[in-house]
């Protein structure tokens, strides 16, 4: 143990750790430079070298590593790896146990005890995403553990750790049968289609599970629905299942119009009576404006930034304005489906921007919806708990 990097926690932040603060993060560290390899095991220590926690070093936009034991005795070794993982598996039953749901969250990073990695599951198929090299180094414990719990058909990989903390092109396949893509996965009885092998996303974001369902059983039926920021049409197809009369999906991408028409087709339903449009959203709206379309039921879940040609659009700025753009083209009573992941503010503040977005207009929140349980968030880490969404109800 005589070779341990050891981290000097400036005073400041000292009460962080000893809360049990699980990010490393560079402005707590007064000794920054001690760190070299990438997956180097730390002790974050005071100013009389005391032990706080121990942890590794990776580097993300987040911050310098994760804490992974506040207990000096405990190793880092594939025994705590297969327990980290073992308890993450175990907490996640009810969802194995589901006839109707079989893609969900099996491991959360720092929810479940180690930050940097998430593992979902796709009907048999593990999808690893690694959010930093240090992480990656333990790449062998994960594998191991994920072979011993043996009966799966492949393991994929996303790397999301080049220099802008972005995706890494290059092959995700890491072992088993490789799959043919699209497979279609079930979540609440409704089909996707997920590819594990085509760039960063799969085609569905499993933290919205709980609102496609509820869009599906309680807000679609005889609906008008304007998805925006559509992506794969996921939220459109649970409208169509829930028997909305129309769905209307609009993306920027290129891409998003065979996607969506795909997780229509995997489901039975007649895209053709659908529309799917490739537009930027602030001009959509401007060109439903025009056409006075209105809309009993719109989606709103943009990225946390995006920028087009046009428009740079940031949740924690220009939120109340997209409010505003989609109240003019929602009918009376209709109602907003309004999310974002934006980890930086929380619930309170996003209420805030709705309620500036009606800008004095009566409305009812009807239903609030933050990560699914199966997105296990640590209790000591709030930015963990990124989702937000509010469904609101325009009163007149
Ligand atoms: N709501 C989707 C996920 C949205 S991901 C779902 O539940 O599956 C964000 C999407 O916003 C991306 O597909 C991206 O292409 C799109 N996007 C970003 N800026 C946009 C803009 N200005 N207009 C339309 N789409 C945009």
């Amino acid at each position: 143990m005589t070779n341990i990097v050891e981290l000097k926690v400036k005073p400041d932040f000292i009460k962080h750790y000893k809360n049990k603060y699980p990010l490393i993060t560079k402005d707590a560290i007064a000794n920054p430079g001690a760190l070299s390899e990438e997956g180097m095991i730390v002790h974050l220590v005071d100013q009389h070298s005391r032990f706080l926690a121990k942890g590794y070093y990776g580097k993300q936009n987040k911050g310098l590593g994760w804490v992974l034991s506040f207990n000096e005795n405990e190793k880092v070794d594939t025994v705590f790896f297969k327990n980290k993982i073992l308890a993450a598996i175990n907490k996640r039953q009810s969802y194995y146990h589901d006839e109707n749901t079989n893609a969900f969250r099996i491991f959360n990073g720092e929810g479940d005890g180690i930050g940097g990695f998430t593992i979902d599951y796709f009907d048999g198929y593990y999808l690893i995403s690694w959010y930093s090299k240090g992480i990656y180094s333990f790449k062998d414990k994960v594998i191991r553990e994920l072979d011993e719990l043996g009966d799966y058909k492949a393991i994929y990989e996303k790397k999301r750790f080049d220099t802008k903390g972005q995706y890494v092109d290059d092959n995700d396949f890491v072992k088993g049968e490789q799959g043919e893509f699209p497979i279609i996965i079930k979540e609440n009885g409704m089909n996707y289609a997920v590819h594990l092998n085509d760039g960063a996303m799969v085609g569905i974001f499993l933290d919205q599970r709980d609102v496609r369902k509820a869009i599906r059983d309680k807000y679609a039926k005889g609906k008008n629905v304007l998805n925006t920021f559509s992506y794969t049409g996921a939220f459109s197809v649970a409208a169509a299942l829930g028997d909305a009369t129309k769905t209307t999906s609009v993306d920027l991408a290129g891409r998003s119009k065979s996607k969506t028409i795909e997780q229509f087709a995997v489901n039975g339903i007649d895209y053709e009576q659908q529309d799917i449009i490739v537009m930027d959203v602030f001009d959509y709206f401007k060109y439903a404006k025009r056409k006075e379309l209105k809309f009993d039921l719109v989606v709103l879940d943009p990225p946390s930034f995006a920028r087009s040609k046009k428009h740079t659009f940031s949740t924690a700025k220009d939120y109340p304005g997209l409010i505003q753009d989609t109240l003019a083209i929602t009918e009376k009573n209709g109602i907003i489906v309004a999310s974002t992941n934006n980890a930086s503010f929380g619930m309170k503040k996003f209420k805030g921007f709705i309620d500036r977005g009606f800008n004095g207009m009566k409305y009812k929140i009807l239903e609030e919806f933050s990560l699914p349980s199966d997105f296990q968030v640590n209790r000591n880490f709030n930015q963990g708990n990124y989702l937000k969404v509010v469904i609101v109800q325009k009163l007149g």
